[in-house]
């Protein structure tokens, strides 16, 4: 079959690859729809702390079910499905507890296993396919990533009253301002340099936008809180050091959620645990998200509770999955999907 592979960081090539066979107890799927991630540009051009080579990347993945190997199942050829992309052990602890994506024997696809950029793909473990009927396979792709979002905006306790501020206005950082709108945030603002990044994105999505220097987001966050600062601080980018500066921008019972995957160079970071505890400020991780948000994000944009399709911007068939690629670390539009 054709597929997508890294061979190497900054090495793409679409090529023929041995076709993927149903494993025992699970499915085999043919492709429709992967979606590019920011995850999957950074991946390509320095590699990432789970990535194996070569390695087929696609962790944002729609398909049609092909052939499943399990003797009772409620899934049958020709149904369409949204998959999660961990492989847990569904034993441990935190398999048990609903957060199966802190297994300690996950496996992620596209990561260390291989993923949606291809004809076919092979999925170990029914549960992690979920249905989606007739919703539109691409519009589904958004499945994964914003179950990302819910999982961070779960830790935070994100609702009604709360001032969210986010940082960085590409894909997951509009994500995670629609989002936290649904869930009825008083305010959303944003932070995000580049105008153009937030052409496509929607009126309404938030509410003040500043540039990322330190001086304008304080401004701006305090204008809009009477001085107090945001309840809630998502960095959906990379770029912003998590310092102390940056907690300072809390109001007092604030919520951090480490969303973004801090750069090495910038890390350790010192926090100033008085703050954290005079100010009952919150610091909270969130990476992936586990297979119960996945189907909530499923269910929330099949169900058309939200609809994230303006943030589709680019289509690639997979034999052009590096333009694919290079539309989503552009800065132009927001999502690029390669369809198969
Ligand atoms: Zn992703
Ligand atoms: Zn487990």
């Amino acid at each position: 079959m054709r597929a997508a592979l890294m061979r190497s960081p900054g090495e793409l090539e679409v090529t023929e690859v041995e076709n993927p066979r149903c494993p025992p107890g699970g499915a085999l799927l043919k492709v429709l729809a992967c979606a590019v991630c920011g995850t999957d540009v950074k991946m390509l051009r320095n590699g990432h702390r789970d990535l194996a080579y070569p390695r087929i990347p696609g962790h944002e993945v729609t398909a049609e079910v092909v052939e499943v190997n399990a003797a009772s199942s409620e899934l049958a050829p020709g149904d369409r499905v949204q998959v999660w992309p961990g492989e847990a052990c569904g034993r441990c602890r935190y398999c048990l507890s609903e957060r199966d994506h802190l297994c300690p024997h996950i496996r992620i696809m596209g990561f260390n296993m291989d993923g949606g950029m291809a004809e076919q793909v092979a999925v170990g473990g029914l549960s992690r396919l979920v249905p989606i009927g007739d919703a539109d396979p691409l519009h589904l792709t958004l499945a994964e990533p914003l179950a990302c979002a819910l999982n961070a905006q779960i830790k935070t306790g994100v609702g009604p009253e709360d001032t969210v501020l986010i940082l960085g206005g590409g894909p997951m950082g509009c994500i995670n301002a629609a989002l936290a709108r649904y869930r009825g945030a008083d305010k959303v603002l944003m932070t995000e340099a580049d105008p153009r990044r937030l052409e496509v994105a929607p009126t309404g999505l938030f509410d003040r936008r500043s540039l990322p220097d330190r001086s304008s987001v304080r401004e701006m966050v305090l204008g809009e809180t009477q001085g107090m600062g945001a309840d809630v601080l998502i960095p959906c980018t990379p770029n912003v050091r998590l310092d102390r500066d940056l907690l300072s921008l809390l109001a007092p019972g604030g919520r951090l959620c480490v969303f973004s995957g801090p750069r090495k160079e910038d890390s350790p970071i010192p926090v100033d645990m008085r703050e954290v505890h005079y100010r009952e400020l919150t610091l909270a991780g969130s990476y992936g998200q586990s297979s119960r948000q996945d189907r909530w994000a499923v269910d929330m944009l099949s169900h058309g509770e939200l609809d994230l399709r303006w943030m589709l911007t680019a289509t690639f068939p997979l034999e052009h999955a590096e333009e694919a690629f290079e539309h989503a670390s552009s800065l132009r539009g927001m999502k690029a999907v390669v369809t198969i």
